[in-house]
C-alpha cells in the first residue's frame, strides 16, 4: 500500500483510534498526525530527584503514584481538593489539584508518570500545584527502540482519553507506514539551511535520540511554516504588481493644498513623512496597498483626509470605512467640520471647486440614505464615510479611486474585495490601525502590504498617567477613584467608566466580573449620584448610540459608562479621566487603546485600572506593564508575548490545520526574514510554482483555510 501525507489515518490505525483522534484533535489524514509535534520533551538524564528539590524551581520528575484522595472544603463542601502523593524511590512529594476531582481516575495507585511544575512550600512541605502530568506506558521493554531506551520522551498535547504515549504510538505507526513523503521545502532551500529531509525531520521531531535531534527538526518545521506563508505573500505581491490603477497625482491649487494651508496645527514630522509616501503611491499606476500603523492619538485621520482630497482633486472619489456606527458618524462630523466650506459643493457658502461629504450607515433615515446613494453614484460626493453598509451591492460609485479602512482588524478580506469591486480599475487602498504590531508580526500577518508608521504624538500632548487600583488589597482605593471622577467633573471635565460585560454580573471560582448594567445602577445610586451619567453599549440601536455619543461630545453628560464600543477612535478632547472596571479582562493593547480616549485635550489624562487580581500574579504584571509605559509599540510587543502569538494571529490553537505550530511571529524574526528572502527568490524564478507542486499545494491549502483569512484580518 502506498501511504502518503494525504492517506486517511483510519486506514492505518483502524476505526476506533482514528475516531478518537478525530474527535480530540480533528485529525483525519496522516499529515495531521505528523504535524502534531510534541509540545515538550522530557530528557531522562535531566529529571530531578525528589530528594533534591528547591523551592521555586521548575522541575520535571518521573515518579509513581503512592496514593491519591479527594477532599471537600469550602462553603457547603462544594469545592474539592485532590491530593496525590508520588515517590521516585528517593523521596516523596505531594501534588495538589483544586476542583479537578476527575484527576483521581487518571492517577491510580501505581501509575508511573512525568510530572512538571514549580516547587512550592505549603505548611513546611514541598508540593506541586496543578502540575503537568503525562502517564508513561510501562508495558514496553526499555530497549533501544523505545522511548525509555532512547532517553528522550516526547510529550504530546493529549486528552484524558488519549494520553501522550498513545499518541506517540499512533505517530510511530504512521511514520513507519509512510512510503512516499512530500516536502513543501524546495531541495535547494532545504540544503542551503542544512535541514534534514522530510523523513529525517519527522523522525527527529517524533523519535529524537537527543536534544540536538529535535532542536534541528523544530528549526526546520518552523522555517517551513514561515516559508509557506512568505510564499503566499510573494505571490500576492507579484499579482498586485500586475494590476493597474488610475494614477491620482497631486493637483496644484486643489482642495488638498487649500485644506493643508488652513490646518489649525502644524503637521508632525511623522505625519509629513507618511503623507509623502501616500502622495507618491497615489500618483502611480499600480494600486497602493499600504498599512498605516499609528500610535493612539498620533493623528491618522488628517493624514487619510489629505490622501482622500488628493484623490478628489484628481477626479476620483474616496470611501472611508469605519468599524462601528459611532466611529463612522464621528469621522463624518470631524471631516465636514475640518473641511468647512470646502465640503459644501452646491450649497450656500460653498467654496469654489468644493466637494461633498456623505455618510452611509445602516441606521440612516430613508431620505438621507437616498441622498448619499445618489451622490456616491453620480460622483457628487467626493468622500463617502460609512460602515459595512458601504459594502452592499447596490452602493455604487462613479469613480472610486481610494478606499481608506480605519481600524482594519475588524475588516475581512472579502469585505475589502467587495469595496474594490465597486471600481472599474483597482482602487488604491490605505488600511489604518492604532493597534500597533511588531514588525515581524506585520510581516507575517500583513506580508503583502507596505507599511508606514506614526510613532510620534502631536506636540503639546501631556502623557496619560495610569494607575492600578487593586481592590483586593486596597478596597478604599475604589472610593478614591470615584472621588477623582467627581473632582474632574467639578473642574468641567468628563469621564469614561469602561466595563467588560453588558448584561449580567458573573461570578466564577476566582472572581466576579461586574456588568455594565450593575455598575451603572450602583454608580447612579451611590458615588456618582449627583452627576449626569450616560450609557453606551453594543446592544443599543444605532440611533441611541449616536444620540448618546453626541450628548457626551456636547458635554450634556459628565460620565459615560460604556463597553469597549469606545475602544477605538472615539475623540472627545474634554474627557480627562477613565476608570476601567475588571481591567484584567482586557488585553494590554486594548487597554492602551481605551486610555487613548483621554488626554486628547490640553490637560493630562488619568486612567485607573480596577482589578481584583493579586499582587505578583501574571494578570497583575500585565496591568503593571500598561501602567508603566505609554508606548503602544512596546506594549503590543509585551502583549504578544503574554498572550502567545497564536492568539494574535487568530490561529485556532485547537485546529489541526492552523498553520502556525512552531513559528512565533515575535520571537523568530530572523527566521521570517530568511524565509521571505528565499520565498521571493523561488517565486521570482517560478511565479506559478510549476516546478514546485508540493509547495504550490501547501500554498493553496493555506489560502483556503480560515487561517489565511485571519492572517489578513487580525
Ligand atoms: P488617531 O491616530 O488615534 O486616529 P486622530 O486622527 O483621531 O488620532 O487625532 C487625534 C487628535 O489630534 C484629533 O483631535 C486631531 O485633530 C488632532 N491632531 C492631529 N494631528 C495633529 C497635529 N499635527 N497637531 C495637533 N493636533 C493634531
Ligand atoms: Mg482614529
Amino acid at each position: 500500500m502506498t501511504v502518503t501525507f494525504t492517506t486517511k489515518i483510519v486506514n492505518i490505525l483502524g476505526d476506533k483510534t482514528s475516531k478518537a483522534l478525530t474527535k480530540a484533535f480533528g485529525m483525519e489524514r496522516v499529515e495531521d498526525l505528523m504535524r502534531h509535534y510534541p509540545r515538550r520533551y522530557a530528557e531522562l538524564g535531566a529529571l530531578t530527584d525528589l530528594s533534591k528539590l528547591v523551592p521555586g524551581q521548575h522541575v520535571t520528575i518521573m515518579a509513581r503514584v503512592k496514593g491519591a484522595k479527594n477532599y471537600s472544603f469550602g462553603p457547603g463542601g462544594r469545592r474539592t481538593r485532590t491530593e496525590v502523593v508520588v515517590t521516585d524511590g528517593t523521596g516523596e512529594l505531594k501534588l495538589t489539584f483544586f476542583q479537578q476531582a476527575w484527576r483521581l481516575k487518571t492517577m491510580e495507585q501505581g501509575t508511573l508518570g512525568l510530572f512538571a511544575g514549580q516547587v512550592t512550600v505549603f505548611r513546611n512541605e514541598f508540593q506541586l500545584t496543578h502540575p503537568d502530568f503525562e502517564a508513561i506506558n510501562e508495558s514496553e521493554d526499555p530497549t533501544e527502540n523505545t522511548r525509555l531506551g532512547r532517553g528522550v520522551i516526547p510529550l504530546y498535547r493529549s486528552t484524558s482519553a488519549l494520553p501522550s504515549w498513545r499518541i506517540e504510538d499512533c505517530v510511530g505507526l504512521c511514520l513507519d507506514a509512510l512510503t512516499d513523503l512530500d516536502d513543501p521545502l524546495p531541495d535547494s532551500v532545504r540544503k542551503k539551511h542544512g535541514y534534514f529531509d522530510m523523513r529525517g525531520s519527522l523522525e527527529a521531531i517524533h523519535r529524537p535520540r537527543n536534544r540536538q535531534d529535535y532542536e534541528r527538526a523544530r528549526a526546520r518545521f518552523r522555517f517551513e511554516e514561515a516559508f509557506v506563508i512568505q510564499t503566499v505573500f510573494a505571490m500576492r505581491r507579484i499579482a498586485v504588481e500586475a494590476e493597474t490603477a488610475t494614477a491620482r497625482p497631486e493637483k496644484p491649487g486643489g482642495l488638498r493644498e487649500r485644506f493643508e494651508r488652513r490646518l489649525p496645527f502644524e503637521l508632525t514630522a511623522g505625519q509629513r513623512d507618511v503623507i509623502a509616501e501616500l502622495t507618491h503611491d497615489l500618483s502611480g499606476s499600480h494600486p497602493m496597498h499600504r498599512l498605516l500603523q499609528g500610535e493612539v492619538g498620533s493623528g491618522k485621520t488628517v493624514v487619510a483626509l489629505l490622501a482622500m482630497l488628493q484623490t478628489v482633486d484628481a477626479g476620483g472619489q474616496a470611501a472611508m470605512l469605519a468599524p462601528t456606527e459611532v466611529l463612522a458618524s464621528q469621522h463624518y462630523r470631524a471631516i465636514t467640520t475640518m473641511l468647512g466650506d470646502l465640503a459644501k459643493a452646491g450649497m450656500l457658502g460653498g467654496a469654489e471647486g468644493a466637494t461633498r461629504v456623505r455618510l452611509l450607515t445602516g441606521s440612516l433615515g430613508a431620505k438621507a440614505r437616498k441622498e448619499s446613494l445618489l451622490d456616491a453614484a453620480s460622483g457628487e460626493a467626493g468622500i463617502v464615510v460609512g460602515t459595512h453598509a458601504l459594502l452592499q451591492a447596490h452602493v455604487q460609485f462613479a469613480d472610486l479611486g481610494l478606499v481608506v479602512v480605519d481600524e482594519q482588524h475588524r475588516f475581512g478580506v472579502e469585505q475589502r474585495a467587495a469595496l474594490a469591486d465597486k471600481s472599474a480599475t483597482k482602487p488604491h487602498v490605505l488600511v489604518m490601525t492604532a493597534t500597533p504590531i511588531p514588525r515581524t508580526v506585520a510581516m507575517t500577518v500583513f506580508g503583502d502590504l507596505e507599511t508606514s508608521t506614526l510613532r510620534e504624538l502631536p506636540a503639546g500632548r501631556l502623557p496619560i498617567q495610569t494607575s492600578v487600583v487593586p481592590v483586593a488589597e486596597k478596597p478604599a482605593w475604589l472610593e478614591r477613584a470615584w472621588q477623582r471622577v467627581r473632582e474632574e467633573v467639578g473642574k468641567g471635565r468628563q469621564a469614561y467608566v469602561v466595563v467588560s460585560r453588558i448584561g449580567d454580573t458573573i461570578e466564577t471560582e476566582e472572581k466576579e466580573t461586574r456588568s455594565l448594567l450593575d455598575v451603572y445602577a450602583e454608580l447612579a445610586d451611590g458615588p456618582l449620584s449627583d452627576l449626569r451619567l450616560g450609557m453606551l453599549h453594543g446592544r443599543m440601536s444605532g440611533d441611541d448610540k449616536d444620540a448618546t455619543m453626541t450628548a457626551f461630545g456636547n458635554h450634556e453628560l459628565d460620565v459615560l459608562v460604556a463597553t469597549t464600543v469606545v475602544e477605538v477612535g472615539v475623540d472627545v478632547p474634554n474627557a480627562s479621566v477613565m476608570v476601567v472596571m475588571d481591567a484584567d479582562r482586557f488585553g494590554m493593547s486594548q487597554l492602551h487603546q481605551l486610555r487613548g480616549r483621554i488626554g486628547r485635550g490640553s490637560e493630562p489624562g488619568l486612567c485607573l485600572l480596577v482589578t481584583t487580581s493579586e499582587d505578583g500574579s501574571p494578570t497583575r504584571e500585565r496591568l503593571d506593564a500598561v501602567a508603566s509605559t505609554t508606548d503602544g509599540f512596546e506594549l503590543s510587543k509585551l502583549d504578544v508575548e503574554f498572550r502567545r502569538e497564536g492568539d494574535v494571529l487568530g490561529a485556532r490553537q485547537s485546529g489541526v490545520r492552523s498553520s502556525l505550530r512552531l513559528l512565533s511571529a515575535v520571537k523568530h524574526e530572523s527566521v521570517i526574514l530568511e524565509a521571505r528572502e528565499d520565498a521571493d527568490a523561488i517565486v521570482a524564478a517560478d511565479p506559478q510554482l510549476t516546478g514546485h507542486p508540493v509547495l504550490a499545494s501547501a500554498v493553496r491549502a493555506l489560502e483556503s483555510t480560515d487561517q489565511s483569512d485571519y492572517l489578513e484580518r487580525t
